[in-house]
């Protein structure tokens, strides 16, 4: 079998596009994958017309092997829109094999180590007005994990611009929501927060002594992660989990993470990390830590099956994100894939990974651009959104 082409689609699904590989054979199998870096779209499917150069020709089943070239013939090592641009590819290869042999991508990942993937909520998911209402909503639902964001200005004023984010307002806002929250659904529900990597260490301090009481099961990237020392510093000034690695890309960002115990909850997206190859690699170093894995899952349909395929093989899973601002599934565009069952996604049985994309319908979802907001303080500097 040989890779005859590389095609590659953006179409727009809720709030942005969906960065999408299509890997052709001479077998008339072809695999998809979706890249994870979304904002730089462009930059993605020049990658793609990048390695479809050397892709061209070769033996779409030497997976492993691909991985390395498309990630270390890169003298420049490492790279974001670079890895991506390879989870994509590596997605798209498992997928033609798992259809070649018939089977599901988890049982060439090594088999279920569970018959269902369950995934925690975000809250804004919830029904209600405010959130203790939402994550009231969730729990009666029998959601067991919510995960809130940092309370914005235009929250709390409704007249706030809304390209300003003062952190330390935030800090005592999101705080205030939470012990409201945590008083209205009681001790039961896990709880965490996503800041967004938004914060100073001292901020991200200051927000963990204030929700000292709340007993929140993570916090999730309250600083940037180029960093590891600062991570440690932040480590010795709380107790509280931190779930960090989302936007990592490779095995060897995680190694500092993973050693120094600075990322509790290994937050891997198979769409950024190199694939399912890099992913098993990234999974067995957290195991080896007693560590759980808990994918990150923000983007499309192909995103959200790759993700299920491998949370349904590793052993130290814990849950995976089911993020319902892009849970979408446009029938016309996507006329297979994954629906969520409660809080759990079944174990799918269909060979590969389990999705088809219909290309006679991108046409009814054009690709836009889509550039993140650009935040500002209130003195008019810049910051993270
Ligand atoms: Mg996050």
């Amino acid at each position: 079998m040989r890779i005859t082409d590389v095609k590659h689609f953006a179409p727009t699904v809720g709030m942005r596009p969906q960065t999408i590989v299509k890997v052709e054979t001479d077998a008339g199998i072809s695999g998809l994958g979706e890249a994870g870096t979304a904002g730089r779209e462009r930059a993605v499917r020049g990658m793609f017309d990048h390695y479809r150069e050397f892709l061209i020709g070769k033996d779409p089943r030497r997976i492993e092997d691909i991985h390395q070239v498309l990630y270390r013939s890169q003298y420049f090592e490492g790279g974001t829109v670079i890895t991506a641009a390879a989870s994509a590819i590596d997605i798209a290869l498992w997928d033609i094999l798992g259809q070649h042999l018939n089977t599901p991508i988890w049982q060439l990942l090594g088999g279920a180590s569970r018959h269902k993937v369950t995934c925690f909520a975000d809250a804004v998911a919830g029904e209600g007005a405010t959130m203790p209402e939402r994550a009231a909503d969730l729990a009666a639902k029998g959601w067991c994990t919510v995960r809130f964001s940092p309370v914005m200005p235009t929250e709390v004023d409704p007249d706030a611009p809304e390209d300003v984010y003062e952190p330390w307002e935030s800090v005592v806002a999101s705080s205030e929501m939470l012990h409201a929250v945590r008083a209205r659904v009681g001790p039961r529900l896990r709880m965490g927060i996503d800041f967004h990597h938004r914060l100073s260490v001292a901020d991200a301090a200051e927000f963990c002594r204030l929700v000292d009481d709340v007993n929140l099961m993570f916090l999730e990237e309250p600083i940037r992660s180029e960093s590891p020392d600062a991570y440690a510093s932040l480590r010795a000034m709380t107790d509280i989990p931190f779930a960090i690695g989302e936007e990592f890309s490779g095995i060897y960002v995680f190694a500092p993470f993973i050693e120094r115990g600075l990322s509790n909850y290994v937050r891997l997206d198979v769409c950024n990390v190199g694939g399912f190859t890099a992913a098993r690699k990234v999974a067995g170093m957290a195991e080896a830590h007693y560590l759980e894995v808990m994918p990150h899952n923000p983007l499309g349909p192909i995103s959200t099956a790759a993700a299920v395929h491998f949370c349904t093989a590793i052993p130290n899973f814990a849950l995976l994100e089911y993020n319902w601002n892009t849970r979408a599934r446009p029938p016309d565009l996507f006329p297979e894939g994954f629906d969520i069952e409660g809080d759990a996604f079944p174990l799918p049985e269909a060979p590969g990974l389990g999705v088809k994309l219909n290309e006679d319908a991108l046409a009814d979802h054009p690709t836009v651009f889509w550039e993140a907001p650009h935040l500002r303080r209130r003195d008019g500097s810049y910051t993270n959104w």
